[in-house]
Parts: structure tokens; C-alpha cells; sequence
């Protein structure tokens, strides 16, 4: 008899795994963008969208136990906040679930709860409820609500031959400790909204090619980026870790021509790195000796 052994999800790896779910799901007519961007977006009233998002951090996947528990409370928050921005929206509100080891001390709670009330201060989110459940490991989970004008609302989908990408900061190195303490690009994302029609934007948390990789597939183009422009932070090392190392949390956007003309103009600090093209050409870097290197999208991926 030929025993047949279960498929692993490795086979499928994350994406494929969002995929096979994806395929299964069907959605009511309030639902305007449902898996597969950001935020889910949903009907909410005449002029406003409503986006909902969820993001989940796991102790030894996303932080480690010795880190800071103020920060680990602060990230959690600040992950949500950043795919509102990456909409164009406002955050709102938030529900918090946490999955506790028994051996916690009350102290690691206190301040783990202390980095999320100030943060959700900061950006006027009220924290509305939540779920707690013992773990073996630390997880927290936090869902998040915000709300966009319709007008304003960016997907990974609207992106142009032509358009011009730009990031909103310097890429790369996060791992040194950016990841815990980034600011959530919501000031950025609302001067790009009022200023100009933004085309496509994601928020960087997989590294530069991957998350390109998502604003190219959903909007079906391609894209060259140029070695030269692409903004280093200081931590990184190289190219590499601006280009696959996540959790940079800047905001990755395009916009036409006509609107990057406007940037460069009214002196906006944005970074140019390239430019959208037909989708034949798939993802490509330009080196620093003008060679055209052909990217395969990598960066984190849970499995
Ligand atoms: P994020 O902005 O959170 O980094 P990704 O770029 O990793 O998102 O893309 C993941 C996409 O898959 C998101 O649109 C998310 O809503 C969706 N997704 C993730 N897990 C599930 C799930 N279990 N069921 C349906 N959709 C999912
Ligand atoms: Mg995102």
C-alpha cells in the first residue's frame, strides 16, 4: 500500500498558503478590497472607508525574549498603524489579544501594556478591547480599525507604466534595532494623499523587492529600480539588506510622472528609486556600472 504522507505548508510556502485560503473565501458587497493589500476595506459611510487590519508579533519569530517589553508593546501597535498609513488613512481603534507564558512577572505585562497605551496614545487610537490566553511563547495580536476618505484611498493595485516609485526613508540594517522603535508613516502618507494621487502603496515590512514584488503582481506591471537611489540607512550593510531585509516599516509608493515632477519641485523628502514598466520586464535593478540585474522578489517569509 502506498501510504501518503501529509503535505507540509513549507511546500506552499506563506504566500501560497494566503493563496490557497484566498481562493476559498467569498465576500458580501460591503467588503470593497477583502484579502490581499494592507487593510481590508470596507463600506462605512458617504464620503469614508472603513480599513481593518490585524497583525500578529511572536516571541522568537518577531522579538526576541530578552527585548524590552515597553518596545514589544510599542511594535505591536505601531505594525497596525503602518498598514493604515500604507491605505491612506487614520487609525482609530484597536483590540488587543495577548498569549502569556504562566512564568511572566506582572512587571513584564505592565510595561509591555505601558509601550502600547503610549503609542495608541500618540496617534489618538482608542484601545477597545481584547482576548487573553496562557502560551508557550509570548504572542501578541492586535486588530486594528482606522478610516480613510474615499478620494484617498491607495491599494497595491493602481500602479502605471511610468509612474515613478518612491520610498518615504533609508532602507536596510532594521534588524539593529529600527524594528522596535520605527515611527508609523501616517504624517507621510497624509501629505502624499492631500498633494497628489498616489497610484500604489505598500509599507515595507518584508524588504524592498518583496514588498515591490506585492504593488507589481497586484497591479500587474513591472519595475526597474536604480542601485544609485535607492537611500541606505545607516545600519545596513549593502545593497542586500536594503533590498531583503524587512521591517523597515517606510511607506513604498508610485506616482505619474506629472505628480513626481510636483514632488521634486516643492521640495517633498521623498526618494525616488525607479520606475514602473510593462509587466514583460518583470523586476530589475540597475547597478552602479549600469548593468540590468533581473530581482527575484525575496525577503521574510514565515515558511
Ligand atoms: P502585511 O501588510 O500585513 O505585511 P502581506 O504583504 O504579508 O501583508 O500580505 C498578506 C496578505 O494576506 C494581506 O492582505 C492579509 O490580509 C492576507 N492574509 C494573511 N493571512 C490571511 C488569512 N489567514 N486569511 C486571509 N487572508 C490572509
Ligand atoms: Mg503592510
Amino acid at each position: 500500500m502506498v501510504k501518503i504522507l501529509p503535505m507540509s505548508i513549507a511546500k506552499l510556502g506563506e504566500f501560497g498558503l494566503i493563496e490557497r485560503f484566498q481562493r476559498q473565501i467569498k465576500t458580501d458587497a460591503s467588503v470593497i478590497k477583502g484579502s490581499g493589500d494592507d487593510c481590508a476595506v470596507l463600506a462605512y459611510d458617504k464620503n469614508f472607508f472603513q480599513l481593518f487590519t490585524c497583525d500578529m508579533l511572536v516571541e522568537g519569530v518577531d522579538f526576541s525574549h530578552k527585548e524590552n517589553p515597553y518596545l514589544i508593546g510599542r511594535k505591536s501597535i505601531a505594525v497596525s498603524i503602518s498598514d493604515i498609513a500604507a491605505c491612506g488613512g487614520t487609525p482609530r481603534h484597536c483590540v488587543i489579544s495577548i498569549g502569556i507564558p504562566r512564568k511572566t512577572s506582572i512587571e513584564f505585562m505592565d510595561k509591555l501594556f505601558k509601550g502600547m497605551l503610549d503609542l495608541a496614545k500618540i496617534y489618538k487610537i482608542n484601545l477597545v478591547g481584547g482576548d487573553l490566553s496562557s502560551a508557550k511563547n509570548l504572542v501578541v495580536d492586535v486588530s486594528m480599525l482606522g478610516i480613510v476618505e474615499k478620494k484617498n484611498l491607495v491599494l497595491r493595485s493602481g500602479a502605471k507604466a511610468g509612474d515613478i516609485i518612491f520610498v518615504t526613508g533609508s532602507l536596510g540594517g532594521s534588524i539593529k534595532g529600527k524594528h522596535l522603535k520605527f515611527t508609523p508613516r501616517v504624517k507621510e502618507s497624509a501629505t502624499l494623499v492631500k498633494n497628489f494621487k498616489v497610484n500604489a502603496m505598500i509599507d515595507i515590512s518584508d524588504g524592498l523587492s518583496q514588498d515591490l514584488g506585492h504593488i507589481l503582481n497586484a497591479s500587474n506591471v513591472g519595475a526597474i529600480i536604480f542601485e544609485d537611489l535607492i537611500p541606505l540607512a545607516n545600519p545596513a550593510r549593502n545593497l542586500d539588506d536594503a533590498l531583503v531585509s524587512g521591517e523597515d516599516f517606510e511607506l513604498l509608493f508610485t506616482l505619474s510622472p506629472k505628480d513626481a515632477k510636483e514632488v521634486f519641485k516643492k521640495k517633498f523628502k521623498f526618494f525616488p528609486i525607479g520606475e514602473i514598466v510593462d509587466k514583460k520586464y518583470g523586476l530589475r535593478l540597475m547597478d552602479k556600472r549600469g548593468q540590468e540585474l533581473i530581482l527575484e522578489p525575496k525577503g521574510y517569509r514565515h515558511f
